[in-house]
């Protein structure tokens, strides 16, 4: 038996419908869970359906005033219990991503990492709520400033980041006071099962977490959307997904947090340290296939830095080893499934007829499996789908520009400001240009930009608030202030 294996077997994902601390099976049947390195079925999941969805609001909210009348202490101490779980866990947890996203192992095991910081950052933010007292301007009363839990809160996410992306609203939820009913994409939802499972070990009392797999998001998220103990939406996923989850949540005029799709440009200036530049893209494009929402979608490279960058690139690029996720040589898995692989060659065949050169492309394996080579294209007009749309795909396409005017001007040339990254040897010129790009995460001379400390959002298309840091606290509270008759 392997490691997944042993771990989809302990899980009973078949009655994976976890509801007030007890395993259920779906009102709406079964559905199954693909590799997509080979297509073939991992395991077979309990399908909720719209009873499933209202009886995680019933659980949740019955938890609900326990769980914020829990000392802060009690709450951090069990949130540290789960960093420590996931941490002793990390391998497997790892295998059970790759197995079901895809990705590679060492993306894997990255992100069980990041995941289980979330527990680590927000155990020690949840002793630290504090508020303000002062006094009223016009003399005769004090304002007392606290923040208390939002209630019980929706948490939506996608497949990409099969644990991170819950654990980045489950960590501050409960931090804050929270209770919460979760919807794994149903691409990937053993991760949150097991997450759910380890949770439970750790402590979190029953009905606090509620893990909800479905294939009819619609039904499910809906029904939550429109339930009046739902007081908050947290979503991850598509800018078309978010915007309707925004018209449905007005009707209740809902709380809500949107993490949505990107579009990031990375910067290479005249000036740039290009050995260092590639590092960073080869981060900033290739991590998970691509297939990341801070993911670098354009580089924008000075002319006269653009063949010797490419060229670096190409090199890099045509070395990759793509193969199975578990495969510990693979770089780059599969893409999530064959509707992706269609989507993004269609955006290289396009980018092709459009002028677009080829200048590298990395070997795929053969049979079954959501292949996708990575590409590095050159001469790519500025005005491609392959720029203008989010590629969630290993494909690297080069625009050059010629001044800064140019470059900030293609820069915020889209509707999404999620992540940009710039590559400069002068930090003067880099944080100059970053200050001008509209995004919510600047990478200087980085490729990465997540960080459980650091607030992680997008301006404009790309999402509403902030998760992480401070900020992804904040969230999940409502801010109350008392007048309280003071006289002198
Ligand atoms: P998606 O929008 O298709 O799905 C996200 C989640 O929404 C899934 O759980 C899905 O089941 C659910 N969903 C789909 N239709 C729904 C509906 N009608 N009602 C309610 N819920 C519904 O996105 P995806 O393909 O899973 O993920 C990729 C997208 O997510 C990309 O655009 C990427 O940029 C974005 N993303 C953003 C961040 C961020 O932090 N900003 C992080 C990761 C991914």
């Amino acid at each position: 038996m392997t490691a997944v294996d042993e771990l989809v077997a302990g899980l009973d994902a078949a009655a994976g419908v976890w509801i007030g601390g007890q395993w259920r099976s779906g009102s709406s049947g079964r559905f199954a869970v693909d590799d997509p390195a080979d297509g073939t079925t991992i395991a077979e999941v309990a399908d909720a359906g719209a009873p499933d969805a209202a009886a995680a609001v019933d659980a949740a909210a019955a938890a609900a005033a326990d769980w914020a009348a829990t000392p802060p202490r009690q709450r951090s101490t069990v949130l540290h219990s789960v960093f420590e779980l996931m941490r002793a866990d990390l391998e497997q947890l790892a295998a059970l991503i790759t197995a079901e996203n895809g990705k590679a192992l060492s993306d894997a095991r990255a992100e069980v990492g990041y995941a289980a910081e979330f527990f680590r950052w927000y155990a020690e933010e949840a002793v630290r709520s504090d508020g303000t007292v002062s006094p009223a301007p016009g003399g005769g009363a004090r304002t007392l400033v606290t923040q208390r839990p939002v209630g019980v809160a929706a948490l939506v996410t996608p497949w990409n980041f099969p644990a991170a992306m819950v654990t980045r609203k489950i960590a501050p939820a409960l931090a804050a006071g929270c209770t919460v009913v979760v919807k794994p994409a149903a691409e990937t939802p053993l991760t949150a099962l097991a997450i759910a499972r380890l949770l439970a070990r750790a402590g979190v009392p029953d009905g606090v977490v509620n893990v909800v797999p479905t294939t009819d998001p619609g039904v499910v998220v809906g029904a939550w959307l429109a339930d009046p103990r739902v007081r908050k939406v947290s979503f991850t996923g598509s800018t078309p997904v978010g915007r309707l989850l925004l018209h449905q949540a007005a009707d209740r005029v809902l709380n809500a947090s949107m993490e949505l799709g990107g579009n990031a440009p990375f910067v290479v200036t005249a000036d740039a340290d290009l050995s260092a530049a590639v590092d960073g893209a080869m981060i900033a494009k290739f991590r998970g296939g691509g297939q990341a929402c801070t993911a670098a979608n354009r580089f924008l490279v000075h002319a006269d830095v653009a063949d010797a960058f490419t060229g670096l690139l190409a090199e890099r690029v045509q070395a990759l080893r793509v193969g199975p996720g578990a495969d510990p040589a693979t770089e780059v898995g599969p893409l999530i499934n064959a509707r992706a692989v269609a989507r993004v060659a269609g955006l290289v065949d396009r980018a092709r007829s459009a002028g677009a050169r080829v200048v590298a492309e990395a070997a795929v394996p053969r049979g079954s499996g959501y292949w996708c080579p990575p590409v590095v294209l050159a001469d790519v007009p500025a005005g491609a789908d392959l720029v203008t749309e989010e590629i969630f795909g290993p494909i690297a396409p080069v625009v050059t520009y010629r001044s800064d005017a140019e470059l900030i001007e293609l820069a915020n040339a889209t509707e999404m400001g999620l992540a940009a990254y710039v590559y400069s040897r002068d930090l003067h010129t880099a944080l100059r240009l970053a200050e001008r790009i509209d995004a919510g995460m600047v990478g200087v001379n980085r490729g990465v930009v997540s960080d459980p400390a650091a607030p992680f959002g997008g301006m404009k298309q790309s999402g509403l608030g902030r998760e992480g840091a401070r900020e992804g606290l904040q969230a999940f509270t409502e801010t109350q202030y008392l007048s309280v008759d003071w006289p002198a």
